[in-house]
């Protein structure tokens, strides 16, 4: 089987499988213990604060140890929701967000919350960020790093940037992002959510970066975890294996792997529109993640039938997000984006991984060319 679904989750990595292995046989302790078992486990613990710390450029005290991105994006919104500031309670976020800032954002500002726009290919509008901000004062904004259904890059520096010089909050998202492409300055947002397990890490285990010397309310309560920011026990092999898996990517990045990856991805898109007629690519002409293509197939067949045949023939695909795939209700990112339901119905997702090959996206191309073709045949029977 070959898998393209690395969006929705990742294999474990060799290194972070032996640093997983590795910490439950030697670090037995509980972080919060007094005696030296305990006191090992917290060491180790805040030297990978200190790991991750470097690579997103902000300070080791700024990390929170989380169970992913759910859970960070949702601290998140509930912390902004209870702050007491004196600035208007309204929330900026991006229309392409994942549905874990959205639904946190909706529960806790309701009618406050204002949809940052996004043009044709998937990107928010800065100058609409930028007159929204001068207009008034905003309590935050949120802004993904890299979407997840079409990979599609967000302007985060600049929207940082502006952020920062309005007095404003952000918050990105940069689950899809971290593994993929150089965590570097993303440090310099307020709040930054990451998960393990989309760059070859365990599932269950993510961080929050946090804004250096400011209380984050809790949204797990019941314990002094983590400075009183997030109760109960600190998942520490799980914390090790993701700073082992973090460290591997960021050195296949500074060797600038990821480049002729993104070639590859492009050989298979042109190949794809050229030889399979009715195909496009949603967010052509804008900057994606290396490893994801987002199609919109041929009107042979809907988007399930296709998951369904290429599974058949060993290929393991997706509709697009996880979470949004299995019900039928068309993709908030694709509608942003300006896609009729009907073209968004026809969309598949292919992410690859940094173990995908050349020779991969080949035989996935292969597949797509011998399913149309058999759709083809039984359409005309
Ligand atoms: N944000 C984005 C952009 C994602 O792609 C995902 C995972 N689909 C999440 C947040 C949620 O991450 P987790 O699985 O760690 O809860």
């Amino acid at each position: 089987m070959l898998y393209f679904d690395h969006n929705a989750t990742t294999p474990l990595l060799p290194e972070a499988k032996r640093a997983w292995l590795e910490a439950v046989d030697s670090l037995v302790g509980n972080p919060s213990s007094p005696h030296r078992l305990g006191a090992r486990a917290d060491a180790a613990l805040e030297s990978a604060r200190e790991r991750l710390a470097a690579v997103l450029g902000c300070n080791a005290g700024d990390i929170v140890w989380t169970s992913g991105a759910t859970e960070s994006n949702n601290a998140v919104l509930s912390h902004l929701a209870g702050m007491t500031t004196g600035r208007p309670d309204e929330v900026l976020v991006g229309a392409v967000e994942h549905p874990s800032v959205l639904a946190p954002a909706r529960r806790h500002f309701g009618m406050k919350v204002q949809t940052i726009p996004v043009d044709g290919r998937g990107v928010v509008s800065l100058n609409w960020l930028e007159e929204a901000l001068t207009d008034r004062g905003v309590r935050a904004v949120a802004v993904m790093a890299a979407n997840n259904e079409a990979g599609v890059l967000q302007p985060w520096r600049e929207v940082a940037a502006l952020c920062r010089s309005r007095g404003t909050t952000i918050l990105c998202d940069a689950t899809q992002w971290i593994g993929k492409l150089p965590a570097s300055g993303l440090g310099a947002c307020d709040f930054v959510s990451g998960s393990a397990h989309k760059f070859g890490g365990p599932r269950g285990v993510g961080f929050l970066k946090c804004p250096s010397g400011s209380a984050l309310a809790p949204l797990l309560s019941g314990g002094k975890q983590e400075e009183g920011r997030r109760a109960g026990t600190e998942n520490v092999a799980g914390v090790l294996a993701m700073l082992a898996a973090l460290d591997a990517r960021e050195s296949a990045l500074v060797r600038g792997a990821q480049r002729e990856r993104l070639a590859w991805r492009e050989e298979f898109e042109q190949a794809l529109t050229g030889e399979l007629f009715g195909a496009s690519i949603v967010g052509a002409g804008t900057e994606r993640l290396w490893n994801t293509v987002s199609a919109i197939m041929p009107e042979t067949d809907c988007r399930q039938r296709w998951v369904v045949k290429l599974d058949k023939a060993g290929f393991a695909v997706s509709t697009g997000s996880a979470c949004a795939s299995g019900r039928e209700e068309p993709s908030h990112v694709l509608a942003a984006m300006g896609l009729e339901p009907g073209e968004a119905g026809r969309v598949l997702r292919f992410s690859s991984g940094w173990e995908s090959t050349r020779e991969d996206w080949q035989k996935l191309l292969a597949g797509l060319r011998e399913v149309h073709g058999a759709m083809l045949e039984l359409k005309a029977t």
